[in-house]
């Protein structure tokens, strides 16, 4: 399309009715399509006026706000960048990303603005604006003051860029991956129809929106299919159970699910209405799943992405639910699995790097062509990183973080396996195995544990248990117990800070 804005040209095509809801917050504040193009073009107009130009990033670190979600399409609509910044990010850690983007104009919140002055000046960013969790702050104001809402959308190509997205950044420090128009129109397109998505969905939204799930999965599906959002500042139980009666679907990470099933108030009742549970960002327990189908009927369907591809597989909408299982790759995406030394295809059903292609993979790291290089191969797959296997019917199943595989005694363990046998056993409520130092081994499998509230269990009885189901060099040499494991926002369990605190555990 000529001179068009190639992921907004899109949705506007998926507007067809403006006068239906977009968005509503448990507050009661809603907005129709038709305001939603007329504020984010009021935005745009702002950008604009501040001497955003095609290709320009805009930093926003702000709470989740409707204004901060409008923020995306004005960012889009403007030519811009999208570049969401965790609100969690010291000014330490603010500092290397406005310098690595080199953003136009950061929108944060006013209580951080004194504190990243001395960043924001280091890195040139032109123009500095607040914006509160309550969508109060300069930028309102100026926007405010903005006289019209019209806006022609700046042309932008399917292989422009739309949106900077730094990544968790468990290896060395986060890295940009450049997402275009395409990426996320795609993707979108496809996530529409793999998961039925219709006008007539409200899809329940806790997440946060400076990740890929809250931002991109649910946000760009919705836009897509004209359906709209229950927009929740945040996951909450009460809040939650509140509002799944009016909803039709849910998006969130494990944890979410798992402390929906420790609320009494969840019951399959109130999820009458309801049509999709959909999970990810991190490995959801066949324990998990299936509990939650006991409780509530629903078989919660588990999809497999990242920040630098989007989505690549999801369990089916008709089909079998494999609990364990991503489920096969999503239509256009091609997965394969390669051997971590060779690079070469494993034999089917073997484990191994998992390897994507497809319209919805990123075009590589911002300013870093050398992580690009490496991070993708000769013929164009990009290596995730995770290590995986396909089923013979196409399921893919995730085993780990290849920096999370253990190698003990010279052989490989795949935390997910162990886990998924500590999972099994009745009293346990999560648990994440690591490799820590080990004279002997290298390194020994060692295991931490939650118990449920009432269960009562020792290193030994855990141990006991896994001898009739493991092989001795699987088995953890060591069992830790915890309240409960650290988690990110995204519910991923930080790995790398279980292995520091266990570091020591087999030194003399
Ligand atoms: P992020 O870029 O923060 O979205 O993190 C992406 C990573 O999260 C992936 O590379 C996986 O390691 C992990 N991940 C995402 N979805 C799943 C899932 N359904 N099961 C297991 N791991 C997942």
């Amino acid at each position: 399309m000529a001179g068009g804005n190639h992921l907004i040209d899109l949705i506007r095509a998926a507007i067809t009715a403006p006068k239906r809801r977009f968005l509503e917050t448990p507050g009661g504040d809603s907005l129709s399509y038709g305001e939603l193009l007329d504020l984010s073009g009021r935005y745009a107009r702002v950008l604009a006026g501040l001497g955003v130009q095609p290709g320009d990033r805009v930093a926003v670190q702000a709470e989740k706000s409707v204004p901060a979600l409008v923020l995306y399409l004005a960012v889009v609509r403007a030519g811009g960048v999208f570049l969401p910044l965790n609100p969690a990010y010291t000014a330490a850690e603010m500092e290397y990303f406005l310098a690595d983007a080199g953003p136009r104009v950061l929108i944060c919140d006013p209580a951080r603005k004194a504190a990243l002055s001395a960043a924001t000046e280091r890195a040139g960013v032109g123009h500095v604006e607040t914006l509160d969790g309550q969508g109060k702050g300069s930028w309102a104001d100026l926007a405010a003051a903005e006289a019209g809402c019209d806006f022609a959308d700046r042309p932008r190509a399917a292989a422009d860029l739309a949106a900077l997205l730094y990544t968790s950044g468990t290896t060395g420090r986060p890295k940009g991956a450049m997402l275009s128009h395409e990426n996320l129109a795609s993707n979108a397109q496809t996530l529409v129809a793999a998961w039925r998505f219709t006008g007539a969905d409200v899809l329940l939204h806790a997440l946060p929106i400076f990740h890929t799930h809250g931002l991109f999965v649910a946000t760009n599906v919705t836009l897509f299919s004209g359906a709209s959002l229950l927009y929740l500042p945040r996951f909450e139980v009460g809040p939650v159970l509140e509002s799944l009666p009016r909803a039709t679907v849910m998006m969130g990470v494990p944890t979410y699910y798992s402390r929906l099933l420790a609320a009494d108030g969840f019951t399959a009742a109130l999820c009458a209405g309801m049509r999709l549970f959909i999970s990810g960002s991190a490995p959801l327990s066949a324990e998990l799943h299936r509990a939650f189908e006991a409780r509530t009927g629903h078989a919660i369907l588990e999809r497999y992405g990242m920040s630098e591809t989007n989505m690549n597989t999801s369990n089916p909408y008709d089909g079998e639910r494999r609990p364990g299982t991503v489920g096969p790759p999503l239509a256009g995406v091609e997965v394969r699995i390669t051997d971590l030394e060779s690079g070469a295809p494993v034999a089917p059903g073997a484990v191994g790097m998992i390897e994507l292609r497809g319209p919805n993979v990123f075009s590589g790291y911002w300013r870093k062509p050398d992580s690009t290089d490496e991070a993708f191969s000769d013929d164009g797959f990009f290596i995730t990183g995770d290590m995986g296997r396909i089923d013979e019917d196409g399921y893919v199943a995730i085993v780990g973080r290849e920096k999370d595989l253990i190698i003990s005694g010279g052989l490989n363990v795949y935390p997910a396996e162990v886990e998924g046998e500590i999972d099994r056993i009745p009293g346990v409520a999560e648990s994440a195995v690591i490799g820590v130092p080990h004279d002997d081994y290298g390194e020994a499998v060692v295991a931490v544990v939650a118990l449920d509230g009432d269960a009562e269990m020792s290193a030994a009885d855990i141990q006991g248990v896994l001898s009739g189901s493991l092989a001795g060099f699987k088995r953890p040499k060591d069992v830790f117990f915890v309240e409960a494991l650290p988690r990110n926002a995204m519910g991923k369990v930080e790995k790398a800070g279980l292995r520091e605190r266990y570091r020591r555990a087999f030194a003399e």
